[in-house]
C-alpha cells in the first residue's frame, strides 16, 4: 500500500504487538519504520512458550492473520485437572462454542505477524537499537548493527518493545514527576519441561495444581505439548533455581511425589530444571502511557503475569484502541486533532484496563495452582456456569468476561466484584451441590429486576 499521507510513526519493537499495530497503520495510510534490536529470523524476543489467544485479542486482528493462526493453533475447550489422587476432571472455558483458546507457538503468531506487517508496506529495520527517547520533538536514538548512531524523527513515536522498554525508561528517566513506573518480581517462575504426551486429549490445557505449584501441559497443532513448571523459586539472580530443587535427586523425588501420572514421560526433567535457570515473571505498571507525541503499547505499558492468559490479548485491544482513536481524529490525512490529544485519550482508557488487567492475572495465580483442585470451588463454578446458562442478562463468569467479550477488564473486575458479593450473600450456609437450583431461584428473585451485568 503506498503511503497516502506525509504523516510517519516510528514503532520501536517487532514483536507480535509491534508488528499488529504496523499493519492497523498501514491500512491508514501511514508511513510506518519499525525498529527491531533483534536479527531478522530470530522468531521474536527468544521466548519459546506458547501463547493462548482468546476472541478479546484474535478480533483486534485483520481477518486474513486470525484464519492463518486458526490454522496453525490448537483450538481448547477446557481445562483438564490431574488431581492429586489421579482422578482426572474437566472444566469448560465457556458456555458456546466461541469460548475457547487458540494455543500457537510464539515464534509462529510473531512470523505470522511480521509477514503481515511487510505485506501491508511497514519497513521493519532490523538490527537496529533504541537507546533514547526525545518526547519533545518527537524522535529516537538508534544504533544500527554497524554500531553507529543517529536520531530519527516522526509525528508519533511508540514503543512496543516489550517488558523491558527502553522508550518506556527513557520517559521515566527524562520526566520523573509527570510519570510513574513500578516493576515487580513475584515469588513464582517459569521453566519449560520437555514431556512425550502425544496420547493426552489435545482438546485442553491440561493442569496439575498442587497448592503453591502447578505444571500445565498445553497442546499443539501437531499432538505435541509445551510444558511448564511455575514454583517459587529461591536464591539470587545468579543462581536461582526452584524451591526445594537444588539436585537432580530432588527434582525427580519431587516429580514423582507431585505428578506420578506423567513423571515417566519427563525423561530429561532433571535436565530441564537444573542446566536451565528457570525464568522470572514480573509485573510492570505505568502511568500514564505517553508522554507528549509518544505513547507505550503492549508489556511496554503493562507486563503482566500469565495466569490469565492475557497478556497479548490486552496488547492487541491496545493496539485496536490506538488505531481507532487515530483515525477517528483522521491522523492519516493530516488534519484533525493534535496528536498529544489522541494518545492521552487512549492512555486514559488503556492505563485503567492494564492495571485491571495485572490485578485479575496475579489473583488468578491462586486459582490454578490451589483452588481448581478443590470441590467447593468447582461446585461454585459448576453455580455459576449453570446461573449464566438460564440467566444470561444476569450473570456472567469472570473467566467470561475476562477473555470472551469486549468488555474493559476495569469493568469486568468490577462487575465480578458486585454480582459474585452478590451470589455470596445468597450461598452463605448451604450446599451448592444440593441446593444449587434453590440458590438459582433466590438470586433471580433478589436481583432479577435489575439491569443485569450486561448492562454494566
Ligand atoms: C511465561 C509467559 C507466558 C505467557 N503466556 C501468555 C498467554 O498464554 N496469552 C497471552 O495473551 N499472553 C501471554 N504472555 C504475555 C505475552 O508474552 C506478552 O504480552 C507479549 O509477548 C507482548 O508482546 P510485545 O510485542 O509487547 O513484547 P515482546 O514480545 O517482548 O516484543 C518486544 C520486541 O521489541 C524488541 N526490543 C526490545 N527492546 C528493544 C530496543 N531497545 N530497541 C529495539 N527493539 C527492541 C524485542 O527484541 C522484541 O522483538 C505470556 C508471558 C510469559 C512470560
Amino acid at each position: 500500500m503506498p503511503d497516502r499521507t506525509s504523516r510517519s510513526v516510528v514503532i520501536i519493537g517487532a514483536g507480535p504487538v509491534g508488528c499488529a499495530l504496523a499493519t492497523l497503520l498501514r491500512r491508514q495510510g501511514v508511513a510506518v519504520d519499525v525498529y527491531e534490536r533483534g536479527v531478522e529470523d530470530s522468531g521474536g524476543s527468544g521466548h519459546s512458550f506458547n501463547l493462548t489467544l482468546t476472541s478479546r485479542g484474535l478480533d483486534c486482528l485483520p481477518r486474513s492473520v486470525k484464519r492463518r493462526l486458526y490454522l496453525q493453533g490448537a483450538v481448547l475447550t477446557k481445562r483438564i485437572i490431574h488431581h492429586r489422587d489421579g482422578a482426572i476432571s474437566t472444566q469448560p472455558y465457556g458456555t458456546d462454542d466461541a469460548h475457547h483458546l487458540v494455543s500457537i507457538p510464539r515464534g509462529v503468531l510473531q512470523d505470522t505477524l511480521r509477514d503481515q506487517a511487510l505485506r501491508a508496506g511497514a519497513r521493519i529495520h532490523f538490527e537496529h537499537t533504541c537507546l533514547d527517547v526525545d518526547t519533545e520533538r518527537p524522535a529516537v536514538l538508534l544504533r544500527d548493527r554497524d554500531g553507529a548512531t543517529g536520531w530519527v524523527e516522526a509525528d508519533l513515536v511508540v514503543g512496543c518493545d516489550g517488558a523491558n522498554s527502553a522508550v518506556r525508561e527513557a520517559i521515566a528517566a527524562a520526566h520523573p514527576t509527570e510519570f510513574w513506573v513500578t516493576r515487580d518480581c513475584i515469588a513464582h517462575g517459569h521453566a519449560e519441561i520437555t514431556m512425550d504426551y502425544a496420547d493426552a486429549d489435545p482438546t485442553g490445557m491440561h493442569l496439575w495444581p498442587r497448592g503453591d505449584h502447578f505444571l500445565q501441559a498445553q497442546p499443539n497443532r501437531d499432538r505435541t505439548f509445551t510444558t511448564s513448571l511455575f514454583k517459587p523459586l529461591e536464591g539470587q539472580e545468579r543462581d536461582r533455581h526452584f524451591a526445594e530443587l537444588p539436585s537432580p535427586d530432588a527434582v525427580s523425588d519431587y516429580c514423582a511425589t507431585e505428578f506420578p501420572d506423567v513423571v515417566g514421560r519427563m525423561a530429561e526433567v532433571e535436565h530441564d530444571l537444573m542446566d536451565r535457570r528457570p525464568g522470572r515473571l514480573r509485573i510492570i505498571s505505568c502511568a500514564p502511557y505517553h508522554h507528549r507525541r509518544t505513547v507505550l503499547v503492549g508489556d511496554a505499558a503493562h507486563a503482566v503475569v500469565p495466569f490469565f492468559g492475557q497478556g497479548v490479548n490486552c496488547s492487541f485491544e491496545d493496539t485496536a484502541a490506538l488505531a481507532a482513536l487515530l483515525e477517528k481524529a483522521r491522523f492519516g490525512s493530516g488534519s484533525g486533532e493534535p496528536v498529544e490529544s489522541i494518545v492521552a485519550e487512549y492512555s486514559d482508557v488503556r492505563v485503567r484496563a492494564g492495571h485491571a488487567l495485572a490485578d485479575l492475572s496475579l489473583r488468578n495465580l491462586e486459582e490454578l495452582s490451589e483452588r481448581v483442585d478443590s470441590s467447593a470451588f468447582l461446585a461454585r463454578r459448576a453455580l455459576e456456569r449453570r446461573l449464566h446458562e438460564l440467566h444470561p442478562h444476569l450473570f456472567t463468569p469472570l473467566y467470561q468476561m475476562v477473555a470472551f467479550s469486549t468488555m474493559s477488564y476495569d469493568t469486568a473486575q468490577r462487575v465480578h466484584q458486585e454480582f459474585s458479593a452478590a451470589l455470596d450473600e445468597v450461598c452463605r450456609g448451604r450446599d451448592l451441590r444440593v441446593e444449587r437450583d434453590a440458590i438459582i431461584a433466590e438470586f433471580v428473585r433478589r436481583h432479577g429486576g435489575g439491569r443485569g451485568n450486561c448492562a454494566c
